[in-house]
């Protein structure tokens, strides 16, 4: 039972990294904000995952690219006014991406992405003595490879950590433990937004709830956004000398992300069993032995973490962001595989949406009516 009503400018329902960062770019502006969070914020697929700040590597669909190249050019911007704010480093790191290749497969493969590459990410061929040049550790089996200057990574939990201190900070309001039950909406207008112990009455609601946004009752149940967790298991390792990997691995095999002290995270599978966080044997096998055969030197390295976390998985594997046929209630989720990569641009753009009531030229294609009849209801 609802036992208090609080009002504020824009109810946020989520703190993973996209509703937090909307928060801070709606503090920025000195908008009144409250993110609701059922559990500990920052502890959802974005902690779980990998950290690449890859557009290469994502669904090649013009917009999207679009989207990610313009959110990877905030990247540096993003984490340094982090840093700023809080005095905890992202560890930003833009050596770029390596795909070493070892079997005729895999040229196969990595032929098919030279030829479809367009200029937006620019690739670079690599001779077996290049690629060994540039990372001796990989396996003296490699035959070639590609550079992929543009793809870079970031600690996401040191991320997480600085964003929840600067929202924070720039006086946002993030509630843990105070899941969101439900939108309701009169008279084709957000009204308010049920959790168990109080009643928010916001101007706007954003629903960026990750995978669970589904779960969020709708009063109009086909505005409902067709999120599904997609599980990802990865195990991380600590490099012990000589290995000392500098860019990112990403073979077709699996890939290695190596961090500033010495720890690689090594990644990930993609299933489609439900709400699922279980890590199992076999998994956590098959993405060392990958491993393994990439830079065999990490036989050596011991095992320090094993974890699974839900990618926000969406029908068409977009973002589903922007506004909804109710009035105030927008959208912020589906961001699948590249949630990290796409928070910049989400904040910005979201906070632009709702400071002008305009939808940006660059959201237009990841519209949440793309899924419905109403999708030409959307305005503006
Ligand atoms: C193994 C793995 C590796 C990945 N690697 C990468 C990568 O390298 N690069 C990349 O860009 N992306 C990667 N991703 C994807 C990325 O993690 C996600 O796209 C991104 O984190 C989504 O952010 P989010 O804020 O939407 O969701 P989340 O981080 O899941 O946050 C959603 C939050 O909403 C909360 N919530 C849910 N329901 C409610 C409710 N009813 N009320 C209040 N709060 C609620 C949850 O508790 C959670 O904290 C990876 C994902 C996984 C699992």
């Amino acid at each position: 039972m609802a036992d208090g009503t609080r009002t504020t400018e824009v109810l946020i329902i989520g703190g993973g990294i996209i509703g937090l960062t909307i928060a801070l770019r709606l503090r920025r502006s000195n908008v009144p904000v409250i993110v609701l969070e059922k559990g500990e914020p920052g502890r959802g697929a974005s902690f779980a995952a990998a950290g690449l700040i890859a557009p290469k590597f994502e669904p090649e669909t013009e917009p999207f690219a679009r989207l990610a190249i313009a959110s990877r050019d905030r990247y540096r911007d993003y984490c340094e006014e982090l840093r700023q704010l809080t005095g905890v480093n992202p560890e930003y790191r833009d050596e770029g991406t390596i795909m070493p290749l070892l079997d005729d497969e895999e040229e196969t493969y990595a032929n098919g992405i030279i030829e479809s590459a367009g200029d937006s990410v620019p690739l670079k061929t690599l001779s077996r003595k290049n690629i060994l040049d540039l990372e001796p550790d990989l396996s003296p089996e490699v035959r070639r490879g590609i550079f992929i200057p543009g793809d870079h990574q970031v600690n996401n939990r040191k991320l997480l950590q600085a964003l929840i201190a600067a929202v924070q900070k720039l006086g946002g309001d993030i509630r843990p433990n105070t899941p969101a039950r439900a939108i309701r909406v009169e008279a084709g207008r957000v009204s308010r937004v049920e959790s168990d112990k109080d009643t928010y009455t916001p101007r706007h609601v954003v629903l960026a709830a990750g995978c669970w946004s589904h779960q969020v009752e709708i009063d109009d149940p086909s505005l409902s956004p067709p999120t599904r967790p997609v599980k990802g298991q990865m195990v991380a390792v600590q490099m012990t000398p000589p290995v000392t990997l500098t860019r990112n691995i990403h073979s077709p095999r699996c890939y290695i992300v190596p961090r500033v002290d010495g720890r690689a995270d090594i990644g990930a599978t993609v299933e489609e069993v439900g709400f699922d966080t279980e890590v199992s044997s076999e998994a956590v096998d098959k993405l060392l032995a990958a491993a393994r055969s990439v830079v065999p030197g990490l036989r050596q390295s011991p095992v320090i973490e094993t974890w699974a976390g839900l990618r926000p998985g969406s029908p068409d594997s977009h973002p589903i962001v922007g506004k909804t046929p109710v009035e105030g209630l927008i959208m912020a989720t589906g961001n699948y595989r590249s949630g990290l990569l796409m928070a910049p641009i989400t904040g910005e753009l979201v906070t632009e949406l709702i400071l002008t009531g305009q939808t940006p030229e660059l959201l237009r294609p990841f519209s949440p009516g793309r899924f419905t009849d109403t999708a030409g209801s959307e305005s503006g």
